[in-house]
């Protein structure tokens, strides 16, 4: 593990610091894929000194198998050097006590959830989702509860409004559970965080961690002469060939002018580009290959921005 090879950033106004490039487990390591290359990704991981691995009950497919692949491959030599993180929320089996924020669910989510991993506890659980049906309190005592119980060291939430995000985070706040992370969305391509939330975090002290910072791929070469057979957008489950827009094209054809006077890749610059901001902690990427998570890593070495490469994105971004 070279824990040289990029800064670790506060989470929040917590005590736990997380790299500013971390790895995400949606894609790439279910059925289908072969054994070496999920392998090969994670012992990069770790060489790249990413220490924090974002996972959920349903990753896959099937459901299951992302958390399954990492029990199965990471070293637990190494369970005190890393952060590993798992969400609930979403369908998981049949019947009403599948899915949801209720308390029914979401500790027989997270109890699967760590047997699949082989952990004892998790670092972080999520709420995938806010389920407006279940009373909030009802969910918030249930992670009080995960964490008084060994089973999580922390607790999150993802996709949650700014004011259900400061919601929970005042009731967590009561039971003495402070919130310590949300991870939305957030990209070039998705900037809806900028108008709220990100200021209902800094009040709540709460730190962000940012989900697909390259668009699933868009905010990268990989579409720039067409839909490679290999790619996301060609499987066509969660990225559709119809996100691939002219718009799209043009828009990473000029930040990728601006990234190379930059000396980065546009890959590189996107992350560097959602790191600006020092209320976010982490970008969260997918890699398909032991290659992209490294070159995605390097991004690091170029986060400072100048007013006129800002300025330039902003023109990019309205044409
Ligand atoms: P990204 O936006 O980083 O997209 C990753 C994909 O982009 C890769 O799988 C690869 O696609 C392509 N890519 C990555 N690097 C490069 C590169 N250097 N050059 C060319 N192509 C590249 O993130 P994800 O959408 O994968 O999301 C990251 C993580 O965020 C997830 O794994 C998950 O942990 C979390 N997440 C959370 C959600 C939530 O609701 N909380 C929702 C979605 C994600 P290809 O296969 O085409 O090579």
């Amino acid at each position: 593990m070279d824990y040289d090879r990029q800064p670790y950033r506060r989470c929040g106004r917590s005590g736990l610091l997380l790299p500013a490039v971390s790895l995400g487990l949606w894609h790439n390591f279910g059925e289908g894929k072969p054994v070496e290359t999920q392998r090969a990704i994670l012992h990069k991981a770790l060489d790249l000194g990413i220490t924090h691995f974002d996972i959920a009950d349903r990753y896959g497919p099937p459901f299951g198998a992302a958390e399954s692949a990492f029990g199965r491959i990471f070293p637990k030599s190494l369970r005190d050097e890393v952060v590993v993180t798992t969400k609930g929320f979403n369908p998981m089996w049949d019947g009403p006590y599948g899915y949801g924020g209720s308390r029914k669910h979401l500790l027989a989510t997270l109890d699967r959830s760590r047997a699949r991993l082989g952990l004892d506890f998790v670092d972080i659980f999520y709420l995938h989702r806010d389920d407006e049906e279940t009373p909030l309190e009802e969910t918030a005592a249930t992670l009080d509860h995960m964490v008084r119980t060994g089973r999580t060291l922390y607790v999150g939430v993802s996709n949650f409004s700014p004011e259900r995000t400061a919601a929970i985070a005042r009731l967590l706040r009561g039971l003495g559970t402070p919130l310590l992370v949300h991870q939305p969305s957030y990209s070039l391509l998705n900037r809806g965080i900028e108008d709220a939330l990100l200021d209902v975090l800094e009040q709540e002290g709460v730190g962000c961690v940012v989900y697909s910072p390259l668009a699933q791929g868009l905010l990268t070469d990989r579409y720039l002469d067409g839909i490679p057979a290999d790619s996301r957008a060609a499987e066509g489950r969660f990225l559709t060939p119809d996100r691939v827009t002219p718009q799209v094209l043009a828009f990473v054809r000029a930040l990728s002018a601006i990234a190379t006077a930059r000396g980065q890749s546009v890959a590189q610059l996107a992350l560097a580009w959602a790191l600006r901001d020092p209320r976010i902690t982490s970008v969260l990427v997918g890699a398909s290959s032991p290659e992209q998570l490294e070159a995605n890593v390097a991004c690091v070495d170029r986060l400072d921005f100048t007013d006129d490469e800002l300025t330039a994105i902003e023109q990019a971004a309205k044409e």
